[in-house]
């Protein structure tokens, strides 16, 4: 998967907690109750690592990560990016980073954190670097709610013109229909004014 520069793992780590780990409404539905421990492990899952470390005593932190997440996203569709700035910069102060170099089959790499650091804080820290990425590149823009009625999920947008609206395929198809209706109805009572 190609992914634009300003966009990393961590903002798409965000999308995915703020959007499978907190309550309201997807695609017109509410969020059905979910399996906490297997939906951060599918959200972690580029880190192998990751997957095999998270246990459930980790669950209450991941909800309560991805319920700050949603905030981060919430302010910025609002447009309060100062707030959502001074939330991340809160989240960052607790959870700083430790880059570090690991040498993997002959190669070296650069990770956020060594390989036996904490899962939670180590994915805080990831999420926050990520989104405070997107606010310090001047895209903060792209972090939205979804404008579907009865969704409220967040997105990263990774179009070029950064003109997404929606969460999902689904909820843009959704409205799309829901409007083509409306134009049609409009149409027939036009149509059979006398
Ligand atoms: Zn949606």
């Amino acid at each position: 998967m190609k992914l634009d520069s300003y966009i990393d793992a961590g903002t798409l780590a965000s999308v995915e907690f703020a959007n499978r780990l907190t309550p309201g409404y997807a695609n017109g539905k509410p969020v059905a109750e979910t399996d906490v421990l297997q939906a951060v492990r599918e959200v972690v899952a580029i880190d192998p690592p990751s997957v095999a470390a998270v246990s459930e005593k980790d669950e209450d932190g991941f909800v309560a990560l991805a319920k700050r997440l949603r905030a981060i996203f919430v302010g910025i569709d609002g447009g309060h990016i100062d707030e959502a700035a001074e939330l991340l910069n809160t989240i960052l102060s607790e959870h700083p980073a430790t880059p570090y170099l690991a040498k993997e089959e002959g190669v070296w790499h650069l990770h956020h954190h060594p390989s036996d650091a904490a899962i939670l804080p180590m994915w805080t820290a990831i999420c926050a670097e990520g989104l405070a990425r997107m606010i310090g590149t001047q895209n903060a823009h792209r972090l939205g709610i979804c404008m579907a009625e009865n969704c409220d999920r967040v997105f990263a947008d990774t179009s070029k013109n950064a003109t997404r609206r929606f969460c999902s395929s689904a909820c843009q198809n959704r409205i799309k229909t829901a409007a083509f209706r409306a134009r049609k109805r409009t149409a027939a009572v036009t149509e059979n004014k006398p």
